[in-house]
């Protein structure tokens, strides 16, 4: 059976010819489903690798279908169409990310067939990309995982206060591998665990060279919350750090909005043990979860980082504004500390300054560097503070 099995979710016929007609252009093999017994049935005997999904399908509308495909543990790439409304657009993503499905694209309405046939075809691309299991566990035992530095910049000071650790996979013939190929598989699998634990000793090896550079240089590191299922976790950071020498208060563990929404006692118990321990806490991509203030209240977090989807938009978007206006006064209402990630120019950098958010990251500043060019780097930005474009 081929790999590209799409299955449309649509009651409009004519939507699905439409889809059909440019589907088949990219060789997808695709069927309709219009009740729900069919969408049922379809699952387990067609199995597809794709599915487009009609916001106003009759017999259930698409969000009680987004429930429905998460209770089946849906593994398949989804496109939803028929949005009008940009609210409900970001209310989509947001609610397919918190629960795990992997959306790709939303179209909005009326659907534009380049625009299905752009979608189709990067859909092609991830599928391409992507690294399976197996390829996960031949880089772990290889040595083939590698990490880039990106900076943070104090907006007081102007200096760099910390580098947030961004693992990539090297695949012998040098081509280098974005965690968005591999993250999904490797916390689906588990493989994230031996993968972070990787990281966190690496890190901590690496401190050193930081710690030259400021006594103040705090490294962030990702984790994902599969990691903080597991209540001897805190130890074995302390006695990684230990062995290093690495103060906890320098070490700032982020975790995404969305990983902590539904937190169990064990995950609460687990960042409070790491709190405790001295380690900094921070929830990344704020914004793109379903926090509630009495939620973040609850949590030890020291640090909130503004998703960038909203810091890339504040010039262009008056509501990406609002948002991060009223992010940073509530985060420091808390006692939190404000990150913007994504800044990409000037203009931007200058409103969160007068927003008086705390820190910045983005492309402005750098691209994520590897070790070998940090000290190229920061010569560049102390002696001249020119906005460096990194290695490509
Ligand atoms: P993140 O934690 O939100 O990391 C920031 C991502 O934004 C990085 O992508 C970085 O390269 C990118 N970025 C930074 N500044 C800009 C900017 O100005 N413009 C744009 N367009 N992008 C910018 P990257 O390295 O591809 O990482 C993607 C995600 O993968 C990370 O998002 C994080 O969630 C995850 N990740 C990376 N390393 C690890 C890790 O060691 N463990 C885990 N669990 N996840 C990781
Ligand atoms: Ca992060
Ligand atoms: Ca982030």
């Amino acid at each position: 059976m081929s790999d590209n099995r799409l299955l449309v979710i649509t009651s409009d016929n004519s939507t699905f010819l439409e889809i059909q007609k440019i589907a088949e252009d990219h060789a997808f093999h695709v069927l309709c489903a219009v009740t729900l017994e069919e969408i049922q049935n379809y699952f387990t005997t067609f199995k597809p690798s794709l599915i487009i999904l009609d916001l106003h399908f009759a017999e259930l509308d698409g969000i009680s279908l987004l429930n429905y495909l998460t209770h089946i543990e849906c593994k398949s790439q989804l496109i939803m169409i028929g949005v009008e409304d940009e609210k409900l657009l970001l209310a989509i993503q947001h609610i397919s990310k918190v629960k795990g499905l992997k959306l790709q694209k939303i179209l909005k309405s009326p659907l534009q067939a380049h625009e299905l046939s752009e979608a189709l075809k990067s859909i092609e691309q991830i599928k391409s990309s992507a690294i399976d299991a197996h390829q996960i566990v031949h880089a772990l035992e290889e040595n083939y995982f590698v990490i880039q530095y990106q900076p943070l910049i104090d907006l007081q000071t102007m200096g760099v206060c910390g580098f947030e650790a961004l693992i990539r996979l090297k695949l012998p013939n040098g081509n280098i591998i974005l965690p968005l190929d591999f993250i999904s598989t490797s916390e689906e699998t588990g493989l994230i665990v031996p993968i972070t634990a990787w990281l966190i000793k690496s890190t901590f090896e690496q401190y050193h060279i930081f710690q030259k550079k400021g006594p103040n240089i705090k490294l962030s590191i990702n984790l994902s919350s599969i990691c903080l299922n597991d209540p001897v976790f805190p130890d074995e950071v302390l006695k990684t750090a230990n062995i290093y020498k690495v103060d906890p208060k320098n070490i700032c563990f982020e975790i995404t909005e969305s990983g902590i929404s539904h937190q169990s006692e064990l995950i609460l118990e687990v960042l409070t043990r790491l709190r405790v321990m001295g380690f900094e806490l921070s929830i990344d991509d704020f914004g793109t979860g379903y926090s509630s203030i009495v939620e973040l209240q609850r949590l030890p977090f020291t640090q909130l980082k503004i998703d960038r989807r909203f810091v890339s938009d504040i010039i262009e978007n008056p509501a990406a504004l609002i948002i991060v206006r009223a992010i940073i006064d509530l985060g420091h209402n808390l006692g939190l500390q404000l990150v913007a990630e994504g800044v990409e120019n000037q203009q931007t950098l200058t409103i969160l300054q007068q927003l008086k958010c705390d820190i910045v990251q983005g492309f402005l500043i750098a691209k994520p560097i590897f070790l070998e060019n940090l000290e190229e780097w920061f010569n560049i930005f102390t002696n001249q503070q020119l906005i460096w474009k990194g290695h490509e």
